[in-house]
């Protein structure tokens, strides 16, 4: 559907302006029934055009020039039918929140956008990823795997951007409190 596709490329180039990633890394997808709208591998999100988004099938484990990180779209589906879009991003300070083992927030107006937050280690676009990450959508609202990036999800993509995006705020936050000029 034109609507959904137009609302991926607008999300691409909203987390490139914002810097929540670089134009080459991230992806992002949108679940309409069993179908999974997702950027195709290899594209530039800030430049993204109606052809570079895939339509895969939900009951296939691959979809052919989907993103290598299709299959862990995917496993955040199949774990929660309420779930409709999954954004992932390179967030730069996000990462400094895992490096550190900061997982809960403390401050309130963000802790009640962004929720909880899990942690999770694994090859970028491996099943062993996907497990794992799919397995934190029961008991967290955001995962952050270690030296890669942030998968935000949601009932829509606005949702799942206002968390990546609040996460990375909240944790530019924390490394300018206690982490700069520090080794941690
Ligand atoms: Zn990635």
């Amino acid at each position: 559907m034109v609507e959904l596709k137009r609302e991926i490329i607008k999300y691409g180039k909203r987390v490139v302006r914002e810097g929540l990633c670089t134009s080459f890394f991230g992806n992002i997808s949108i679940r309409d029934s069993n179908k999974i709208y997702i950027t195709a591998t290899g594209t530039i999100l800030d430049e993204l055009e109606y052809s570079d988004i895939k339509v895969c099938d939900i009951d296939l484990e691959k979809c052919e020039c989907a993103s290598s990180e299709y299959v862990v779209h995917r496993n955040i589906y199949l774990k929660s039918s309420s779930i409709k879009a999954v954004l992932h991003t390179h967030s730069f300070y996000s990462l400094f929140l895992s490096e550190a083992n900061i997982s809960g927030i403390d401050i309130y107006e963000f802790s009640s956008v962004i929720g909880n937050i899990g942690f999770v280690e694994g090859e970028s676009g491996s099943v062993e990823l996907a497990e794992k990450v799919g397995c934190s959508v029961k008991n967290y609202d955001i995962v952050i795997v270690k030296n890669h990036g942030v998968f935000g999800w949601g009932d829509s993509l606005k949702e799942a951007y206002i968390k990546i995006s609040a996460l990375e705020y909240y944790a530019k936050l924390m490394f300018y409190k206690n982490y700069e000029g520090r080794k941690i």
